[in-house]
């Protein structure tokens, strides 16, 4: 084998494991080869070799290797952490002495704010506070957002933690505390993905995507430029005229001249793409008001839906709060107008049955139900990026505020449904 497909080989490897690692527990990919493939690396290869060793060691190696195995999947440790920054570290190093001589003073400019910075924003995620619900921060995270009565609902209190659990919060279990408005544990941080440091997150990723294109842009006319020290008519698009034996074998020896150059190019293309798609799936779920973790709860719902065994009836905005499960006040601008039941049998549920008022009413469809939590993308944006930012108030002020009609149409948008909903129901 020569180096080249060693290198190409190995490149592949690193780039289909970061892509499984990254992509397998998406919930859009449940049904797909990915999710399978996730679920052999992580459970199936681990149960077999559990299983073999069971049989050649009559277990006794079992406990100690399940102790192991659970500590490696379960368990809070920067291994990932790890192989991530060897591989921003090794790959620069690699790839730095060849390209950076060549580089204009501009290039030199911007290359080293985007080394860096992906350097920054890993640190700030995974060393920052993901937003832990504890007895000092429980009442103010209450007060963040309503209870949607749909994915959330007042009066649940976390068995570990023993606190009563914030809209939008989840336990990690790999981290054993409550996470407020929690996306999901990211192995590459070793941290979990919540209110306090999603904005972190999302420009470290796109800080990576950033890089890796960059570097990929960069490394190829480095690969070019070595190639027309052959033949100066070398171009990267196939010069018309050429065979392609010509043109690979001019680009084989552009990217084997240097070889951290040539491999760090390869890999930097084929991970760019993973970083921009995991990008872009967290912008959507910005621009859709939602999580990780309920947009996987949506999906749920969905299933119910599918059922039949989904209903809603209204929740009128002078209900009575109490003051024991739920805060008397939020930031948020907008309250929950419906509940979200289930039932097991597809009845509808008694009458006098839970919060709300009026009649039962089947749902077939997400699109029947409102999110709560979905402000509009600007709005969602703001409460990512700016922690704390008091809504309510801000809405407030821009209602009164005639020059801001665009906003106050956006809100009155939302508040017929709501209307018309009650309305309907009582
Ligand atoms: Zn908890
Ligand atoms: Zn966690």
């Amino acid at each position: 084998m020569g180096v080249l497909t060693q290198i190409a080989l190995g490149v592949l490897a690193i780039s289909f494991m970061t892509f499984v690692a990254f992509f397998g527990r998406l919930p859009a990919l449940r049904h797909t080869p990915i999710a399978w493939m996730h679920r052999v690396i992580w459970v199936y290869i681990p149960s077999a070799i559990l299983a073999i060793d069971q049989r050649l060691t009559s277990g006794r190696l079992t406990t100690g290797l399940g102790r192991f195995g659970t500590y490696v999947m379960y368990g809070r440790h920067p291994t990932v952490l790890i192989f991530f920054l060897l591989l921003l570290t090794v790959g620069e190093y690699m790839y730095l002495p060849g390209v950076w001589p060549r580089m204009s003073l501009m290039h030199r400019f911007f290359g080293s704010i985007s080394i860096v910075l992906p350097y920054l924003f890993l640190y700030l995620s995974a060393h920052g506070d993901p937003g832990v619900v504890t007895p000092t921060s429980h009442a103010r995270y209450m007060s963040h957002y309503p209870y949607d009565f749909a994915l959330f609902h007042p009066g649940q209190t976390c068995r570990t933690c023993g606190l009563l659990k914030p809209p939008r919060s989840k336990h990690c279990s790999v981290c054993k505390r409550c996470v407020h408005k929690m996306d999901h544990h990211c192995v590459f941080i070793n941290n979990c993905v919540g209110y306090g440091n999603q904005h972190w997150f999302i420009l470290l990723l796109l800080s990576t995507a950033v890089l890796t294109s960059y570097g990929g842009i960069l490394g190829l006319s480095a690969v070019a430029s070595a190639a027309r020290t052959q033949n100066p008519a070398f171009t990267l698009w196939k010069p018309a005229g050429w065979s392609w034996r010509e043109y690979l074998v001019l680009l084989t020896f552009g990217i084997q001249d240097d070889v951290g150059v040539g491999s760090v190019t390869l890999l930097a293309l084929m991970t760019s793409p993973l970083v921009w798609g995991l990008l872009a799936y967290h912008v959507y779920l910005i621009w859709s008001g939602t999580t990780t973790n309920e947009s996987m709860k949506w999906q749920d719902w969905q299933l119910e839906m599918d059922d039949g065994c989904a209903f809603r009836r209204a929740l009128p905005a002078d209900r009575v709060r109490d003051p024991q499960y739920e805060a008397p006040w939020t930031r948020w601008p907008v309250d929950p107008v419906q509940v979200l039941v289930r039932t097991e049998d597809g009845t509808p549920p008694a009458p006098g049955a839970g919060p709300g008022v009026g009649e039962w009413e089947r749902v077939w469809g997400l699109r029947d139900v409102e999110n709560l939590y979905d402000l509009g993308f600007w709005d969602n944006l703001v409460d990512v990026f700016v922690p704390n930012y008091p809504f309510r108030q801000a809405t407030e002020a821009a209602n009164s505020d005639l020059e801001r009609g665009k906003r106050r149409a956006k809100k009155a948008s939302k508040a017929p449904r709501a209307s018309s909903l009650v309305a309907a129901a009582t």
